[in-house]
Formats: structure tokens, C-alpha cells, sequence
């Protein structure tokens, strides 16, 4: 029996449906916070009564019994070919069913068309009267009170909406639409999935982007060497250079890349031993840095779907933890913030008396992260409205050097996220000694230290300190790394003094 996870990878390739198949499972994890079910959700939203509740494992037959006795099934499973589904709720009409889907976002849009259409055919497959297809989703202009209001925060649609926010197309007829017969995929599926070996050639992959499973594919046996061109970024033609043979970034005609300063640094990296830098360009770029103190800032946050506290909207996030790290005279000071439920009047009374008032403030991937949630937290509490503002007027992104091509390690292998660059530029600060090692573990260690009954959790909040420090403390060091780069001179730091 397959799920629709199984059958999405299947269509993008059958040789990760397979391999997927053979690996290890991870229990699964919501990027996204859900403090209530959904089912008690819909509950409330629709009006439900009289309805069966299926629960997982249960036999479908069970859910085709409940249907003839009740006006509502939720979470029904429902299986044909093969394939079974979970359908959120559906509703008993005079001439067949309605059918309500859930969307995790604020407007349900057409891409996901097929996800639905699939879902539908298994229904229509048992012979399930499909009536309208509603989808319910999150109100982005809602904004919680003192309590929150359910019926005002979820919104019941009947089209899909464009990126702008326009309502787009009828979901009922475009679903209808896009049904198609799954049973020949499913069928190969079972005979893939009976295979006890898979070999593939490269001109076999569907894909010329890297798919996180290329290493499995073909290098299994011979980790890729860092020079590999697959590491090459943005290039269209990358498959057709490794079809013909091409190995190495240094030996890639010129006339097959597009010719950006990424690419250009890779390339030179490659020729010149292992490392590019521009040494004019990063000169330039290091000479903007404002007198002052050297700040080094970098938040932690959760996202919640239905907004927790008051003044916050659907997918807001709420910044739980900083470290800041500040360079001043030589002298590395480091500061910190950690709190648990609604903590965010802390974190900026903190945070505005901890960093400095002048110089640069430097964090990574600045402006999509910690200058967003500077600017979320400025809507939340106007009264601080202008001092969060000015911090982002001073803020810079430490990852725009390596964004633009201005230095490159091959160590790097086209990565730029501050954890590869760390690795590449000083692999004995490395994050596999922590506890904590990725963003995503320190959501889920802050969200299991708030549901612990310790209050006083020291083991969870010493991990998560040691992660959000490691983040900041890498910065320094980057910073510093660029700096010898260009050889300038730079203030010395006294290690005694790092806190
Ligand atoms: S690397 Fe290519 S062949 Fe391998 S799983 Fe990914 S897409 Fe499929």
C-alpha cells in the first residue's frame, strides 16, 4: 500500500520512490506549529456534527460503513490501486459528497492541483460521489486579539488565487479537470518497488538540478571530490557537461556556463589551487563596515499557524533566543537571550539594551531572516517601532561576499549556508561536536523544553545556547577570515576576554 508521498516520488523518479523505499524513516516533524488539530479545528470552522472520526490504521471499509450513517467523516481513509489516502473531511449532500481539503498557508493556489485531483480519484475510484471541492485555509489579514477568534483566522474557499492575492479558478472544475488514471503508475510502482537492485546511468536522471540523492546514485562507492562540476551553481547545462565527460569545474568550456561571478569564482577557485578571492572586491565591501563596534546577530524562532499571542497573524514567527557576539578594542564580548512562551517584550528590552548603538550589525542571509523578524516584531510593539528600524538600517548580510562571487573555496562545494562556510574556512569549529546541529533542531528542542513539565529544563536551554552562540561565534570568524583575505589589518582580539 502507497501514500501520496510515495506517489510524488515516484513521478518525479522512479529511482528515489525506490530508493526511498530501502532508507531508513524519520518520524515526522511540523516545520510549522499546529497547537490545535486540525479535525478540532474544522469542528468549530464548519459546524460539524454528527461525524465519524477515522484514526490511522483503520480498515476503509470501516469508513465506507460510517458513511452510511453519518453526515460527516473526518479524517477518513479512503484506498484504491494501491493507494490510500487521508482526506480531511468530507460532507454528506443530496446528490454525493463535498469534499474540504486543508491548506497550510494563507491562500490555496493552483500548483497543487494534482494533489487534490489525486485524492479525488481515489474517491471516485470507490465509486464516492464527488459533489463541490472546498478548501480551507488561513486568513492573512486576521490579526489575534486577546483571544483567538477561529471563524475570523480560517477561511473557507471554492478557487484557487494567484500570487497577488486574485481569485484565480473554481477548485471544483479545475480538480475535476486534472483527475487522471493513477492505476498504470501505481502498477509500476509495485514492479519498481520489487526490484532488488536499481542500476541507473547519468543520462538516465530526469534531473539536471541536484537532487539530494545524486551522491547515492552515482558516487556511493567514490565521494565526489570538491572540484566536481556537479558543485557548479546556476548552470542549465551542468548534466549536459557531465555527459560529456567533463569532471573537473577547471576544465569547463567557458562558452557552456552562463557567466556569472559565481560561477566565474568556482572556475578560478579550481584553477588556482582551491581558493578565489577578489581582493578588490572584498576591500570594497569590508571598507563599509561603520566605525564602531563589530556586532554579530543571529535569532532563533518558531512559526505558528495559529497565532499564540496577541497582535500576531497566521504564520507569524516569534523570535524565542539571540546570541550576539560584539567585537570592540581588540575585546569579543558575547551576549545571549533565550525565553519560553510569550517572550518577546524580553527579547527586544534585552536586545536593545545588549547591542550596541553604533557600528555595523552583521547577520547571515540578514535581510530574509533576522531584519524580517526585526520588522514583525516593530509591527507587533509600535512602541519600539523606531529602534528596531534603525538596527536594520545598520545591518549588513555577511553572506553577500560569498553570494557575489567575490571568494570561494572549493571546500564549500557550492554551498553557501554559514555552516558549510565554517567547515570549509576552519574545520575544528565544527557543529558536529553540539548537541544541536541545524535551525530546525533547535525548533524542535525549544518546542519540547516549552511542553516540558521541568520548567527549569538546564540540559535543552545549555544546547540551544551552545547552537545559537556557535552561529555567532562562526561569523566572527568569517569575518576575521575575510579580513586576512585582503590583508588588512585587524584589531587583535583578546581570547581571554571571549565570554
Ligand atoms: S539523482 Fe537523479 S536518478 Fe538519482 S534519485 Fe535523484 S533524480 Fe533520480
Amino acid at each position: 500500500m502507497y501514500h501520496h508521498s510515495d506517489l510524488k516520488r515516484f513521478f518525479y523518479c522512479p529511482r528515489l520512490f525506490w530508493s526511498y523505499n530501502r532508507e531508513p524513516r524519520e518520524s515526522f516533524r511540523r516545520f510549522v506549529r499546529m497547537d490545535r488539530s486540525i479535525s478540532d479545528c474544522l469542528v468549530e470552522k464548519l459546524g460539524i456534527t454528527n461525524a465519524f472520526t477515522a484514526v490511522k490504521g483503520i480498515d476503509v471499509t470501516a469508513v465506507l460503513h460510517a458513511m452510511e450513517t453519518h453526515d460527516w467523516i473526518l479524517k477518513g481513509r479512503f484506498e484504491a490501486d494501491g493507494l490510500r489516502v487521508k482526506i480531511p473531511a468530507i460532507r454528506k449532500v443530496e446528490n454525493g459528497w463535498d469534499v474540504y481539503f486543508t491548506y497550510m498557508g494563507n491562500l490555496p493556489k493552483a500548483d497543487d492541483v494534482r494533489f487534490y485531483a489525486n485524492h479525488c480519484w481515489v474517491l471516485a475510484r470507490q465509486g464516492i460521489q464527488i459533489n463541490e471541492i472546498r478548501i480551507v485555509h488561513f486568513n492573512h489579514h486576521y490579526v489575534k486579539e486577546e483571544t483567538l477568534d477561529l471563524n475570523a483566522c480560517l477561511m473557507v474557499s471554492e478557487v484557487f488565487y494567484k500570487p497577488n492575492g486574485q481569485a484565480h479558478v473554481n477548485i471544483t472544475q479545475k480538480v475535476k479537470e486534472k483527475m487522471r488514471d493513477l492505476k498504470p503508475a501505481l502498477d509500476a510502482m509495485f514492479a519498481v518497488d520489487a526490484w532488488e537492485d536499481y542500476p541507473i546511468t547519468l543520462e538516465e536522471c530526469p534531473y539536471t538540478v541536484r537532487c539530494d540523492h545524486y551522491e547515492k546514485c552515482f558516487y556511493a562507492d567514490d565521494p565526489m571530490p570538491d572540484h566536481s562540476v556537479v558543485f557548479l551553481t546556476q548552470a542549465s547545462r551542468r548534466q549536459e557537461m557531465i555527459e560529456m565527460g567533463i569532471q573537473r569545474l577547471s576544465d569547463i568550456p567557458l562558452d557552456m556556463i552562463e557567466g556569472t561571478r559565481i560561477q566565474f569564482a568556482q572556475i578560478m577557485a579550481d584553477r588556482l589551487g582551491g581558493l578565489f578571492a577578489d581582493r578588490n572586491a572584498l576591500n570594497h565591501w569590508l571598507n563599509q563596515t561603520k566605525s564602531g563596534p563589530v556586532s554579530f546577530l543571529d535569532f532563533e524562532w518558531d512559526t505558528y499557524a495559529l497565532p499564540p499571542y496577541q497582535g500576531m497573524r497566521p504564520f507569524d514567527v516569534l523570535p524565542f533566543q539571540y546570541s550576539l557576539h560584539v567585537l570592540e578594542d581588540g575585546v569579543l564580548r558575547h551576549m545571549e537571550f533565550l525565553g519560553t512562551q510569550d517572550c518577546r517584550l524580553g527579547f527586544i528590552e534585552n536586545l536593545l539594551k545588549e547591542l550596541p548603538e553604533e557600528g555595523t550589525v552583521y547577520a547571515y542571509n540578514a535581510m530574509g531572516a533576522e531584519a524580517i523578524r526585526l520588522k514583525e516584531l516593530a509591527r507587533q510593539f509600535p512602541q519600539y517601532a523606531d529602534k528596531l528600524e534603525a538596527i536594520i538600517l545598520r545591518m549588513r548580510d555577511l553572506a553577500e561576499p560569498f553570494i557575489a562571487g567575490s571568494v570561494y573555496d572549493l571546500k564549500m562545494r557550492g554551498n553557501f549556508s554559514l555552516k558549510k562556510i565554517i567547515q570549509a574556512i576552519n574545520p575544528d569549529l565544527s557543529y558536529s561536536q553540539l548537541s544541536i546541529q541545524h535551525g530546525m533542531e533547535a525548533v524542535y528542542q525549544y518546542r519540547e523544553m516549552e511542553d516540558s513539565e521541568d520548567e527549569d529544563d538546564g540540559q535543552s536551554k545549555k544546547e540551544l545556547l551552545e547552537y545559537c552562540s556557535m552561529d555567532t561565534y562562526a561569523m566572527v570568524e568569517i569575518y576575521r577570515w575575510l579580513i586576512s583575505l585582503v590583508g588588512q589589518k585587524e584589531t587583535p582580539i583578546d581570547e581571554n576576554e571571549i565570554q
